[in-house]
Parts: C-alpha cells; structure tokens; sequence
C-alpha cells in the first residue's frame, strides 16, 4: 500500500518536471532563439550559422588546440605523438575528438543543457564537434552514443548524448543506432582507483542490435569525456563487433589529479 502510494507520488513529481522543462524550453525558444543569440551569454549576433556565439565570448572559449595526444586527443605539453598514460594503457577506441576543455562558459553552457534541459544547445554542439573532425568525418560508417540507465532517462527526460549523437547524425548524413544500453547505475567514479573503475564500469553496459555496427566503423557519441574508462568500457564492447570505434564529445574534463586514468 505504501509502496504504490510512494510509486503514484513519484509519477506525480515526474510530470511536474516533465510540465517544467516543457515550460522552461519553451521560454528559452524566446528568449535564445536559434539562430540570432550567442549559445553562451545571449548577446544578439549577426551570423549564426558561421559562428553561435559573440566576439567577448569567444575570448573565454578554451578550445582544445596546440599539440595533443593522437589517440585520447589530450593537450600535452611536450611534442610527443602519444601521452604518457596512451603509452601506457591501451585504448578501445582508435581516437578521441573534443573541440574544447570543459572549463568556464564551455562548462556552465554544458550543465545547463544537461540540468536545465537547454536541448537546443545540441544542435550547436554537434555543429562544433562535425566542424572538428573534419575531413576525418570519411572515416565513419555510423553513429552511436553512451546510453543511460532507464531510470536516469525518465528522471531527466531526454539522454543528452543521444540528442548530441542524432544532431550529429543530420549534419553528417550518418546513419544513428543504437548498440548500447546501460543496465545499472555507475557508482561515483572519483573516489576509485583505476582497476576499481573498469570493474565499476564494466558491468554496466550491455550489447544491443550488434547487427547494425558488424564490421562498421562506428563513432561513440558522449556529451563530457572525462574518463575515458566510459569510452574505454563502451568502445571494448562495440569493438567486438566493429571494424574500428573512435569517440568524440562536446569538450574534455581535464582532472587534476594524478590518480585518475582517464
Ligand atoms: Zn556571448
Ligand atoms: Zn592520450
């Protein structure tokens, strides 16, 4: 008895949300229309298709340039090829591509399109990301994303990477699948050393229409790439069927720490 009241309550706080992020989409379709509003501070701009955002905005953007990794695409200091963790640990995923570092503007501009539902923001992004990998883009056959748990999807309504990866798939004229579901919710990654986070991660990811990426070469979608060992986990998994797997994201999570292996 209780447990179904507790259910009928959660449903009721569901479309209360549900009614919210309606609610505050479509405020934000007016006061950040697409295509006049820089994506980042809503100044007004004069050519949003070249550029989404507005000259004192693209002073703070951190883009992720100079010499970077081939492989995870993190910024190294030195002129080395491959950084130091690449050299050490093998990567599932033949390359990474993240046109910024998850820091200032970049970073609130995420969040919001993650917690405050700002779902127009993906249209940008994708455009972002397509812009980066250029001529690379050749290189793929099809396009996936990191899922979420079911539960997580309903709570927030709607998988931010799904809606980044089904942008992406329009620009690109790629074909979506989706080959992946997660079946139980990570556990807080930040606490754990690297042999406890691929034991975390590993199980919780699973297979699904492996058909639709046999011997294809597939790119893997996520929002934030800030451990690779979620890129890691999803591509040894998709690489069991695929001919090759590269990831890509919005921008990447530098951690400061030296334990993280990410
Ligand atoms: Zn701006
Ligand atoms: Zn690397």
């Amino acid at each position: 008895m209780k447990m179904a009241k507790t259910a009928k309550n959660t449903k009721k706080y569901q479309k209360l949300t549900n009614f919210w992020a309606k609610f505050v989409n479509f405020f934000d379709a007016m006061l950040f229309p697409d295509n006049i509003k820089c994506i980042f501070c809503g100044r007004d701009i004069n050519n949003f298709e070249e550029q989404p955002y507005c000259e004192k905005c693209a002073k703070k953007l951190v883009k992720n340039d100079g010499n970077r990794c081939r492989i995870c695409d993190e910024k190294i200091g030195n002129e080395a090829i491959i950084c130091d963790r690449c050299q050490k640990q093998k990567r599932s995923f033949k390359r990474a591509y993240c046109p910024f570092i998850y820091e200032g503007i970049v970073r609130q501009s995420l969040l919001s399109y993650k917690m405050n539902n700002r779902r127009y923001l993906a249209k940008s992004y994708a455009k972002f990301i397509y812009n980066y990998i250029g001529e690379d883009f050749k290189n793929f056959d099809v396009i996936t994303f990191v899922p979420m748990t079911k539960k997580k999807e309903k709570e927030r309504s709607f998988n931010q990477s799904k809606l980044l990866a089904e942008e992406l798939a329009k620009i690109s004229n790629l074909k979506i699948c989706k080959c992946l579901i997660k079946i139980s919710e990570t556990k807080e990654q930040k606490k754990l050393n690297f042999n406890e986070r691929k034991k975390n991660l590993s199980n919780c990811f699973r297979i699904v229409n492996e058909k639709e990426i046999d011997d294809m070469r597939v790119l893997l979608v996520d929002d934030i790439i800030t451990t690779c060992a979620t890129m890691d986990t999803c591509s040894k998994l998709i690489a069991k069927y695929a001919k090759s797997v590269s990831v890509a994201g919005v921008a990447r999570n530098i951690l400061k720490d030296e334990n993280k292996d990410d």
